[in-house]
This record gives C-alpha cells, structure tokens and sequence, in this order.
C-alpha cells in the first residue's frame, strides 16, 4: 500500500504569539515550504480563521503550486454539549467550514465540548443538532468533519456510539495519538474504537505526561502498534502529523520537528509487512 504523509503548518517565528493575526499569509507560505521540502505529501492547516477568504483561497493555490495536498484544517470552534450553546456555536462552526472550503481540504477537525456523563443525554442531542446543522454545508464542499479524542475511554465510547446512531455519512474520526496515552489509553485501543469511522490522524508523541506534541518517534509511543493498528482498520488516508509551535517545557523548532517526523515515519511505514 502506498502511504502519504502530512504535517501541520507551524509558525516560522519562534512560539507562536497569542495573537493569530502573526501567523499571516507570508508566515504561512514560509511553514508550507518546511512542510515540502521535508518531503511531505500534503498538510494540515492549524490556524487559518484569522485570515480573510481571499488570503485562504491564496493557500489553496500555493498548495497546488508547491504539489501539496491541502489535506485538513483545525477548527477551534468546539461543537457544543449543551443545548443553549447550540445557537451560538453553530455559525461560528459555519464559518470554520466555509474557511476550509476555501483552502480546499476534504477534512475539517473539531473537537467536542466534554461533558459529565449525567449531562450525556443533553450533550447527544447538543451534538446531533450541531452535527446536522453543518451537514448540507459539509456535503456541498465534500468536507468530512471529524470528531478528534480529547478525553477517556467513557467520551470516545459515548462518541462512538452517537456516530454510529446518526448515521452522518459526513462525519468521522480523527485519532489524536498523544491525547490517547493522556487520557489512559492507547492510540491503538482508540484507533480500533473508532475503526472504520476514521477519516484523519494527528500522529504526536509525548512521554505519558503531558501534550507535549512531539514528533512522532521522539517520546514513548510504541508506533509499530499504531501503524498495524491503522492497516487493521483499513485506514487510507493520509498520515497527518500534528506537532507544536507553543510546545511546553522546550523551544519550537519547526523546521528540525518536521524533517524528523517525515523521516521517522517514512521509515516506520517501510519496515510495514
Ligand atoms: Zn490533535
């Protein structure tokens, strides 16, 4: 099988400021050409609402002119669990999407508000209205929206079965490795929850205490098991890195993080039998 790999876009300043507004088109296009020239397939795009739809439609294009594959982009706008939130949330989610459309990605990440298990029943209808709200926009631009692991066995679990019960052809998964080991599981036990539901990765390593956003291969992740895990559940999309330009405890080196994500996992995917 032939795999392709991508890595998200990380500010070329040091940390990246507070303010987004930094990370402008010409900061962007530096972090696109890191991402080629570390011999990438594609990329995830992680901060794009603060530019204007003419900026984000510039992207696509240097996407193409670079011979990248403009893959995902993160939201930051949480899909809601409480009913009340619903109204609010769903136009700011509108316009995550929309934002990605305009890049050109097929997959847009979100993460869902948590919840206390008692709040469940609220939170699953929260989420389905949500969900539903975004999907004819979602289906227009043929985005997959997918549901990122921030939390335990007990949220994914309550995750899973909810996309199961809806039946959203245009809603998945996207297994967040390093979130995994945090919240006491395995990326590969996670992978297997989410199973074929799962659109997109976001391949990081830590050392089991805190999201550091490592390369994959430089913590204490065993990625022979994510790598078999990912072929068991016949997962064909790219293998998206997501690594930190506001990583904890150290400085930020985009261009030193990428080359080794790109080179750790063209060689952990090789080795595949
Ligand atoms: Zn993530």
């Amino acid at each position: 099988m032939t795999h392709r790999f991508g890595c998200n876009t990380l500010y070329p300043g040091g940390r990246l400021p507070a303010l987004e507004e930094t990370f402008d088109l010409p900061a962007l296009r530096q972090a696109l050409l890191t991402i080629r020239d570390a011999g990438f397939d594609g990329c995830e795009f992680s901060h794009y609402q603060h530019l204007i739809a003419p900026e984000q439609e510039r992207l696509r294009e240097m996407c193409s002119c670079m011979g990248l594959q403009p893959w995902s982009a993160h939201s930051w706008v949480p899909l809601p669990a409480a009913l009340g939130d619903v109204p609010g949330a769903v136009p700011r989610l509108g316009e995550s999407l929309a934002g990605a459309a305009r890049l050109g990605v097929q997959v847009l990440v979100l993460h869902a508000a948590g919840a206390p298990p008692s709040a469940y029943p609220e939170r699953s209808e929260a989420l389905s209205r949500a969900l539903q709200a975004l999907g004819p926009a979602a289906t227009a631009a043929g985005i997959t929206l997918a549901l990122e692991n921030c939390a335990d066995r007990r949220d994914l679990d309550f995750l899973a079965a909810l996309l199961e019960r809806l039946a959203l052809p245009f809603v998945g998964f996207n297994v967040d490795t390093g979130h995994a080991v945090l919240h006491g599981m395995t990326p590969a036990e996670v992978i297997r929850v989410m199973g074929p539901r799962l659109v997109t990765t976001h391949l990081q390593d830590n050392l089991g205490l805190r999201d550091d956003h490592l390369p994959p291969g430089a913590g204490s992740i065993p990625w022979q098991t994510v790598r078999d895990a990912l072929a068991e559940v016949g997962y064909g999309g790219m293998l998206m890195v997501e690594i930190s330009d506001r990583p904890p405890g150290r400085e930020p080196d985009p261009v030193g993080d990428t080359r080794a994500a790109a080179s750790f996992l063209r060689k952990l995917f090789a080795e595949e039998h």
